[in-house]
């Protein structure tokens, strides 16, 4: 966790940033929630997880302690309910149904949900995401429902050891982002970044940035 806030602070000193402006969020998917539990103890807040009963579980298990939960995984239409009733932000909207659902899921009881768009900034390399030319429509979209907040956007680019291929891949996303408030939506996050090139992604304006292995380990499973 030191090593990880170390990395995050003289990345932002390498950028001219300011380190408070980026969260880091602890990824815990397939972790136990006493690793979580160490995590608080080591004054980290907020955590992302990737599979909904997991993390409805860790949640629950955990509700004692004042956590932020971010849903960061894919979403199946079915699996909507939970996620809404459960996390305070998902990170991996791609599609309008999607959206829609988890507007008509979000408990009145509870604040709206943060949403952020979930980019395909890599093309043919990765199938998840909306495609850059089709995120201002969902945007548009998520935007007009009621129980969704819409904060940003977040991508998770190919893996490469190249830094300047990380980069790109990053400045595209906040073009995007930039590009977007030019056309007025006010958006605040930037969710990219993670244990192999969250310093590319501080350089391009990262503000949250989501670090699993890095901060505990190795997982067994992909
Ligand atoms: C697993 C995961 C992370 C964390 O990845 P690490 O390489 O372990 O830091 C971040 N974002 C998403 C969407 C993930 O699925």
């Amino acid at each position: 966790m030191q090593v990880v806030r170390a990395r995050i602070a003289a990345a932002a000193r390498a950028a001219g940033r300011e380190p408070d402006a980026i969260r880091l969020l602890a990824v815990s998917k397939t972790f136990a929630a006493q690793a979580v539990r160490a995590a608080h103890a080591a004054g980290q807040r907020e955590f992302g997880e990737n599979y909904v009963q997991e993390g409805v579980e860790k949640i629950a298990t955990l509700s004692a302690l004042p956590l932020a939960w971010h849903f960061i995984g894919p979403i199946q239409s079915n699996k909507t309910r939970p996620i809404a009733e459960h996390f305070d932000w998902v990170h991996s909207v791609a599609r309008e149904k999607i959206a829609l659902r988890l507007s008509q899921a979000r408990p009145e009881g509870l604040g709206s949900l943060d949403i952020c768009l979930q980019v395909n900034v890599s093309g043919e390399a990765s199938k998840s995401g909306v495609p850059p030319e089709e995120v201002q429509a969902l945007a548009e979209a998520v935007r007009a429902l009621p129980r969704l907040r819409l904060r940003g956007l977040m991508a998770v680019p190919e893996p490469s050891d190249d830094v300047e291929l990380q980069r790109r891949r990053f400045r595209d996303l906040r073009l995007l982002l930039e590009q977007l408030n030019r056309a007025g939506f006010g958006l605040d996050t930037l969710s990219m970044g993670m244990s192999q090139d969250l310093e590319a992604a501080i350089m391009e304006g990262a503000t949250i940035v989501r670090v699993g292995t890095a901060i505990f380990g190795e997982r067994k499973q992909a």
